[in-house]
C-alpha cells in the first residue's frame, strides 16, 4: 500500500511505515494482534473524514485506535490495512460548570479529564482500572466499567453527544447537550460500545455530576471466597449501595504480594472486599458501619477503615496492579470479563471452582463483585499444549454456564476479535443478523474494523 494519499492529507510526519510503529501499533495491552500496512495520524476530524473516504474507495481495511490498552483485540488489525491513531485529540475543549458537562477530544487519558473537573468540584465516575493509560473515545468505543460503576453506572450513563466521522467519510452530530433528548434513533448510545465497527469517534459531550464531599474505604479480609460473597449478599439485602465493591480471590491477592511486594491481606485469607462508600458525611459514615456489620454477620476475619487518603490511594493502587501482577508472572492471561445478576454471584464463584478441578487450571479470580462482573483469569503455562487446550475448553464452559446464569460473556472489556468466536453462545441467529445489518448500513463495504465482534 502506498503511503502518498495519505501524507496528502496529514503530512508525511503523521503518516509511519517503520517497523517499529507497525509493530507496536499491532499490538494491544494483551500482546495479541496483527501490524498494519500504515499507520496514520490525523490532527482534525476533516482529515479522519478523508482517510476514511481514500480507504473506503480503496476498500483498506481502517482501524481507529485510542490509548491501545483494550484487552480484546479491538485497536489492532486481523490482517493489515490502516491504524488510524486518535493520539492528537488530547484536548479537554470545555468544561461547562452551569451545565454540568464536559466536551473533549477522544484522546483525553480518562483520569486526567476526572483530575480536571475534581479541580472545580466536579466528578467523572467512570473508572477502569486502566484510567493512567486509557482514552475516554476507547472507554466510549468498550462502554468501559470499573468500580464505581456499581452506584454510578458505566461510561453509557455519562455520553450525552458525540461527534463521529462515518466510514463512507460524512461527518454526524449525535445527541445534544441538553440532557433529555428523544429525537430519531438513539445514535449516539449505539455507538458507545460500537467497538470502532461504526464510526470514528472525535469529540464526545461528557454529562458530569457534583464531586461528593466525603468518602469512606473499608477493607475487609475473610477466611474464603464464599463467605466474602455473602458478604456481598448480605450488604445488598441491607438496601445500601456503596460507591464500589471490589472482591479479590486469594491467588490474585497472593500474586499481587509476590509480584508488586504489596501486602494487602495475610496470606491466610481466603478473600477480601474493597468497599467504598461516597456522598455527604452523615451517610458515608451510616453507610459504612452497614457494611461493616454485613461482613460482621458473615464472619470476617478483619475489617479496617482506611485512616487517610493516603492509605485509601494505596490499596486503590493495589487493586488496579492485579491485572499487571497477573501478567508478570509471565504466564498467559486468559482474562474473560464475565458478569451476572447480582443475586447468582455464588451460583459463579461455584463454576469457577468447578473449572479449577475439572480442567486442573490455576483460575485467579477479580473484580466488581457488587455489579456481578467478575474477571476470571485462566493463567496458563504458554509451552504447556495440553494446559492451554483445557484452558480453550474451560473458556467455553464458562461461556456457556455464565449465560446459562442470565449474565454474559463479557461486561466491559468488549468482543473485538478474542471473543468473537463465543458470541454465538450469548446472541441468537436473528439477533446477530440484525446487528450486521445496522453494520452494513453505517459501514457499506465492511472496511472498519473487519474481523470484530461477529463470529
Ligand atoms: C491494566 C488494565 C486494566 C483495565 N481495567 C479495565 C476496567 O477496570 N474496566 C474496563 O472497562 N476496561 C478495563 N481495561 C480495558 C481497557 O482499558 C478499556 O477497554 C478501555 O476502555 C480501552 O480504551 P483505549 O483508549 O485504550 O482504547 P483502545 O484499546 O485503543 O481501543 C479499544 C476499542 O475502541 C475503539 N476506539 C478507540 N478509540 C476510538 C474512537 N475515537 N472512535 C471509535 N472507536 C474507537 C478501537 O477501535 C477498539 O475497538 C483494562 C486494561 C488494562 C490494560
Amino acid at each position: 500500500m502506498t503511503s502518498d494519499p495519505f501524507i496528502r492529507i496529514v503530512g508525511a510526519e503523521f503518516v509511519r511505515a517503520d517497523p517499529a510503529a507497525l509493530e507496536s501499533y499491532g499490538v494491544d495491552a494483551l500482546g495479541q494482534g496483527h501490524p498494519p500496512d500504515l499507520v496514520v495520524i490525523p490532527g482534525t476530524a476533516p482529515e479522519v473524514a478523508a482517510v476514511a473516504r481514500l480507504c473506503n474507495e480503496r476498500r483498506v481495511p481502517l482501524v481507529v485506535r485510542g490509548g491501545g490498552t483494550g484487552y480484546t483485540g479491538g485497536a489492532v488489525p486481523t490482517r493489515g490495512g490502516v491504524v488510524l491513531s486518535m493520539e492528537r485529540f488530547t484536548r479537554i475543549v470545555e468544561i461547562d460548570q452551569t451545565n454540568l458537562l464536559a466536551v473533549v477530544e477522544p484522546n483525553v487519558i480518562t483520569a486526567d479529564l476526572q483530575r480536571a473537573v475534581e479541580r472545580v468540584g466536579l466528578f467523572y465516575p467512570p473508572d477502569p482500572a486502566s484510567l493512567e493509560t486509557s482514552a475516554l473515545g476507547g472507554n466510549v468505543a468498550e462502554c468501559a466499567g470499573g468500580p464505581r460503576a456499581f452506584k454510578y453506572g458505566t461510561t453509557r450513563r455519562y455520553v450525552l453527544a458525540l461527534e463521529a466521522v462515518l466510514p463512507t467519510g460524512e461527518i454526524v452530530q449525535t445527541g445534544s447537550k441538553a440532557v433529555k433528548n428523544v429525537v430519531g434513533y438513539d445514535l449516539t448510545q449505539l455507538l458507545v460500545g460500537s467497538e470502532g465497527t461504526l464510526a470514528i469517534i472525535t469529540r464526545i459531550t461528557l454529562r458530569l455530576i457534583p464531586k461528593p464531599p466525603a468518602r469512606a474505604t473499608l477493607l475487609a479480609v475473610f477466611a474464603d471466597v464464599q463467605a466474602a460473597v455473602d458478604a456481598v449478599t448480605a450488604l445488598i439485602a441491607r438496601r445500601v449501595v456503596p460507591a464500589a465493591v471490589e472482591l479479590i480471590d486469594a491467588e490474585s491477592l497472593r500474586v499481587v504480594r509476590d509480584r508488586m511486594g504489596e501486602e494487602l491481606a495475610p496470606p491466610t485469607a481466603g478473600a477480601m472486599l474493597l468497599v467504598e462508600s461516597d456522598g455527604i458525611r452523615a451517610a458515608v459514615d451510616e453507610e459504612i458501619e452497614q457494611v461493616a456489620q454485613a461482613c460482621r454477620g458473615v464472619g470476617v476475619m478483619r475489617v479496617t477503615l482506611a485512616a487517610d487518603e493516603a492509605e485509601r490511594d494505596r490499596l486503590w493502587n493495589a487493586r488496579r496492579l492485579i491485572s499487571l501482577a497477573l501478567r508478570a508472572t509471565g504466564l498467559l492471561k486468559i482474562n474473560h470479563d464475565v458478569v451476572v445478576p447480582r443475586g447468582r454471584i455464588p451460583e459463579l464463584f461455584g463454576v469457577i471452582d468447578e473449572l479449577r478441578e475439572e480442567y486442573r487450571l490455576t483460575i485467579a479470580a477479580f473484580g466488581h463483585a457488587g455489579d456481578g462482573n467478575i474477571h476470571v483469569n485462566l493463567m496458563v503455562n504458554p509451552s504447556d499444549p495440553d494446559e492451554r487446550a483445557r484452558a480453550r475448553q474451560a473458556e467455553r464452559v464458562l461461556f456457556e454456564r455464565v449465560v446459562a446464569l442470565e449474565g454474559s460473556i463479557s461486561g466491559e472489556h468488549g468482543i473485538g476479535f478474542a471473543k468473537a468466536p463465543y458470541v454465538g453462545i450469548e446472541l441468537s441467529p436473528d439477533a446477530i443478523a440484525l446487528m450486521k445489518r445496522v453494520k452494513a448500513a453505517f459501514d457499506p463495504n465492511g472496511i472498519l474494523n473487519p474481523g470484530k465482534i461477529f463470529p
